[in-house]
């Protein structure tokens, strides 16, 4: 048993907490527990709140050049640490370790579009909008923010959120995912580098009682979520019957449509980088590709073939795709893979018999194949958040378009073909929030916002961009008149009209 404890951040510093309960935390890539992590009661989630309200007024308060130098701060302690905070996370989750400096990349893009944010905050101003009357309009912070991360992400989702947050004026109380927490103190350590005020960032970790507190938690005014669909949902609907700003995303089941103009040697290299990256345990993964006649054939041997030739290991030693998150995922996943063939899907390639580059009790499975798959199976119908692709057959574009909005999630999607027509239907018809078109995992950059529909967002904001400024953000409108000689207007008990 490891004697380290991961603790939280609070008061700008790392603070232990009583941590009396706690949860192991995993080298996925060796299956041993490398740490345990802090479980935060409901006291200790006040103490963090309280402190975080205190400092978040004076914060709001900071002139806009002064919030603008701390991001600028952050945003270079990010690229000074980059690769230490990607070893951290390919240590807890697994991920390859190329691909945690992509996820610490796009957090990074994000905090430079936070240097920005004054430009987004200006109001607006008319002058003369009636007759000695001016308005004005302006955008204030809310006061104490919580965000809730998955584990799939520990940088780059909680930095789709913090430093928008921060550079409107909030301060942040961060609950990290109990499965990978030790990315979210780099992150604390980075904003104290950059001179944030102790408070406006703080870290707690735990479990469900730490997200209930700060759900139920009068000085918090708003919840940004990221995590599966039953959870988002509870998210959702605890924090707003509590009467907070929420915006809860969930899970995917994110479709891939291969038209038959395709180029399918590019389309199996897309399939392949996109279905099995990071062990398919991103949300934008594609865990569907949608063959239209009689694409099929060709296409799932290409697929096949490129699979072969994927190393799955330890993540620091150069493979192509690291182990799963932890046992108990693993064996979900693997149990997937089971009812696939149960219910009559063909297995192509079988990812239980992996060969891996990395320790024995490593939380291994290897990149899975199946063809025939239809609504129905459990492979398709439920979010398996592990590399496992499934290929549905249909016979015809507007096939493939009913299929992939009969679908619950409405996260990501795209459509590979050469003919631009099609893609602009399929990109005007199709109910997902973000599409790609020959891009496989489209997240939208920075300047604009990332969200699903239907049940992969809770809410109506999606996150960062122009959208992001918003969440974290009051809109206030002010009408003005100063008192000028030369238009007393004397008592009218009229309703005010516009003169
Ligand atoms: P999860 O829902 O299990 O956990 C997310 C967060 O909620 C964690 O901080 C966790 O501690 C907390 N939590 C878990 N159970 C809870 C409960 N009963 N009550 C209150 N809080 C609880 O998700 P995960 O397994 O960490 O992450 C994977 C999921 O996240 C996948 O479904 C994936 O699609 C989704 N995801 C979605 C997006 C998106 O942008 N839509 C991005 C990344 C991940």
């Amino acid at each position: 048993m490891s004697s380290t404890i991961i603790g939280h951040w609070h008061e700008g510093a790392p603070w232990p907490g009583a941590a009396e309960r706690r949860g192991d935390v995993y080298d996925p890539a060796t299956g041993q527990v490398t740490a345990q992590v802090a479980f935060a009661s409901g006291d200790e989630v006040d103490a963090v709140v309280a402190a975080a309200d205190k400092a978040g007024r004076a914060w709001g308060a900071t002139s806009v050049a002064r919030r603008t130098n701390v991001l600028f701060g952050f945003r270079n302690a990010l690229v000074r640490r980059r690769e230490e905070i990607a070893a951290a996370i390919t240590a807890e989750h697994g991920k390859v370790l190329d691909d945690a400096l992509g996820e610490v990349q796009r957090g990074l893009e994000v905090a430079e579009f936070a240097c920005g944010a004054p430009h987004l905050l200006k109001g607006g101003h008319t002058d003369a909008a009636s007759t000695g009357v001016d308005v004005h309009s302006l955008r204030q912070a809310l006061g104490v923010v919580a965000v809730i991360s998955p584990f799939n992400f520990p940088a780059m989702v909680p930095l789709w959120f913090v430093p928008v947050a921060i550079a409107c004026g909030n301060a942040v109380v961060l609950k990290p995912s109990e499965k990978d927490p030790s990315t979210s103190l780099l992150l604390a350590e980075c904003w104290a580098e950059a001179g944030l005020p102790a408070g406006v960032f703080n870290v707690v970790q735990g479990d469900k009682v730490a997200v209930d507190a700060l759900l139920e938690h009068p000085q918090v005014a708003a919840v940004s979520f990221v995590g599966s669909t039953p959870i988002a949902r509870y998210v959702y609907e605890t924090g707003t019957a509590h009467g907070k700003r929420v915006q809860a995303l969930g899970g995917a089941k994110n479709h891939m449509v291969v038209l038959p103009d395709a180029d399918l040697d590019d389309v199996a290299d897309a399939a392949v980088s996109a279905g099995f990256g990071s062990a398919g345990e991103r949300c934008m993964a594609i865990s569907v590709v949608v063959a239209v006649d009689p694409v099929g054939d060709e296409l799932v041997p290409k697929i096949a073939e490129r699979m072969a030739g994927l190393r799955t290991g330890d993540g620091r030693r150069g493979c192509d795709m690291g182990p799963l998150v932890t046992g108990a995922h693993r064996d979900k996943v693997a149990g997937y893979v089971a009812a696939g063939v149960d219910a009559g899907a063909d297995l192509v390639v079988d990812g239980r018999e992996v060969a891996p580059d990395g320790a024995a009790d490593g939380f291994w499975l290897g990149p899975t194949l199946f063809d025939h798959v239809r609504p129905g199976m459990p492979v398709y119908d439920e979010e398996i958040f592990g590399p496992v692709l499934s290929v549905v057959r249909v016979s015809s574009y507007d096939e493939a378009l009913a299929l992939v909005n009969a679908n619950d999630y409405g996260n990501g999607t795209a459509i590979f073909t050469g003919d631009g027509g099609a893609a602009r239907r399929y990109a005007r018809e199709v109910e997902v929030g973000m599409v790609g078109v020959n891009v496989p995992i489209p997240v939208p950059m920075a300047y604009y916002s990332f969200g699903g529909w239907k049940a992969s967002l809770f809410g109506d904001t999606h996150a960062h961009g122009t959208e992001g400024i918003h969440f974290f953000t009051r809109a206030k409108v002010v009408t003005t008149r100063w008192p000028d000689p030369a238009s007393r207007h004397g008592i009218d008990l009229g309703f005010p009209q516009h003169t």
